[in-house]
């Protein structure tokens, strides 16, 4: 019996579409056909030695299985390479360096991602574990996994190290695959610009046409409602065409205000995944990695590196910060780094965020500026609305951005009792509810006492 090249490898592809995603297959596949059956192998034409390195590497033993269901005494697969596709003259001079950019494997770097922010580079701890994986999943099978994909957490906890590994992984794995990253800004200003240019045919089509969007930061995306509904019809498009979608954001979902309903509850579709800040360990690991990434000449012993995890806790850029400063400084002076160096260097870092100083009576002038009394009506027994009502808010204020107990605050308001201070924020709090103004006001009194706190 006769075997037909083209019939068999038909069948294989197939199967192979059984088993692999769109991408793999467009990227691999779509050229190769079957040169040649022979006794116990079977030769495959491909398009370049990428592509045959490529199915080597990754499905060599897939393939075999699949064909030996087809020819089971079949023990070898070969490959020819020829390039179908570019037809050169015998004579033609550029014939060998055609050959050769064919040939050549396409490591490129995608113009919009960072290469540095792979998988590989990625450490996983308890705080990333779970987002790690799932990230991986979506990378391996963008649009199947998990769509769409929300990660959040605070600054500096790899939110976008993630995203862009997740990029760069189908950029390297899957040629085919159009990858878009964009900031949510830079989402907001693309549009704008579209608007005014009349070039939104051409806006929906860039982001319409991509296989994986990944859009960072849409807290941004707050106050910028137009934007946000196109956001939504990308996002539709998207989806319907299985086209993988990822977000971050700095805080969950439910705490972003200025937020279009339907545009929410598609963020809150699929899978959200957080990230916490690393423990120890994971610090140490981090610092380790990022200091091996730096190829420096400097020396940098474990014991400050420990140091450093010990003291820096909460963000992981600030972990990176210690080691640019630390290298910096040796490179500079071309020194080793002692601990006293480090301590010395390091003592903003070690400080933590500078922290506003406030003072009740800080707070005191600030709401009495604020409502037209003075910080002595706040103090006094007058009863009248024009005093009570600014006099609660200032308690309610202290208690929510200061560790003063109710008792402490009832005594700096003319020795009032603690319970009038519950009282007081209990009214307060349930008039922030029914009171739309009333919330912003207090935002705004806290953010100009902060402020205030921060030059003092
Ligand atoms: P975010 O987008 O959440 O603000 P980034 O992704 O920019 O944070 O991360 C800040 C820095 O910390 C980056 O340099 C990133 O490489 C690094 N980083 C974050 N998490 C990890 C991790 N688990 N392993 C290695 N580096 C990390
Ligand atoms: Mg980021």
């Amino acid at each position: 019996m006769t075997l037909d090249k083209n019939v068999l490898w038909k069948k294989i592809k197939r199967a192979l579409e059984q088993e692999l995603n769109e991408y793999e297959i467009a990227s691999y596949f779509n050229k190769v056909e079957i040169d040649n059956i022979l006794e116990n192998s079977i030769v495959l034409l491909v398009p370049s030695l990428f592509i045959k390195d490529q199915i080597n590497k990754k499905y060599q033993s897939l393939l075999l299985n699949l064909f030996q269901i087809e020819i089971p005494n079949l023990t070898q697969l070969d490959y020819k390479i020829e390039f179908k596709q570019t037809p050169v003259t015998e004579n033609n001079p550029y014939k060998e360096k055609l050959k050769e950019i064919e040939e050549e494997p396409i490591i490129q770097k995608h113009k919009a991602l960072n290469p540095k922010y792979n998988f590989d580079t990625f450490v996983i701890g308890e705080n990333n574990k779970f987002a790690a994986h799932a990230a991986m999943a979506i990378a391996k099978n963008p649009g199947k996994a998990y769509n769409p994909c929300l990660i959040y957490g605070n600054v500096g906890l790899g939110k976008t190290h993630l995203m862009q590994a997740i990029g760069n992984y189908a950029f390297q794995n899957f040629p085919k695959c159009k990858i878009m990253y964009v900031t949510s800004e830079s989402f907001v200003n693309d549009f704008i610009i579209s608007l005014q240019n009349k070039t939104q045919p051409k806006f929906k089509q860039k982001y319409r046409s991509v296989d994986i969007l990944l859009v960072d930061d849409i807290h941004d995306l707050q106050k910028a409602q137009t934007t946000q509904e196109e956001l939504f019809h990308t996002y539709n498009a998207l989806h319907d065409a299985h086209k993988q979608i990822i977000f971050t954001c700095d805080r969950p979902i439910a705490e972003l205000k200025n937020l279009t309903e339907r545009l929410r509850s598609r963020f809150e579709m699929g899978l959200t995944v957080d990230l916490m800040p690393p423990n120890y360990e994971t610090r140490v690991a981090i610092l380790q990695q990022k200091f091996k990434e730096r190829n420096s000449s400097i020396q940098i012993s474990n014991t400050i590196i420990e140091l450093i995890a010990e003291k820096v806790t909460s963000n992981i850029r600030d972990l990176e910060g210690c080691l640019t400063k630390l290298i910096g400084y040796g490179e500079l002076v071309n020194k080793n780094i002692t601990i006293e160096i480090a301590e010395n260097q390091l003592k903003n870092f070690f400080a933590g965020p500078p922290k506003p100083k406030i003072s009740v009576d800080l707070v005191q002038r600030v709401i009495a500026d604020y409502f037209n009394v003075t910080p002595q009506d706040l103090k006094s027994k007058k009863r009248a609305r024009t005093y009570f009502y600014p006099r609660q808010i200032a308690m309610y204020i202290l208690r929510d951005i200061t560790e003063l107990s109710t008792t402490e605050i009832g005594l700096e308001f003319g020795g009032r009792d603690h319970t009038t201070v519950m009282h007081a924020c209990q009214k307060i709090e349930a008039k922030i509810k029914t009171d739309q103004d009333l919330g912003p006001i207090i935002h705004e009194l806290i953010r100009s006492i902060k402020e205030k706190g921060m030059k003092s």
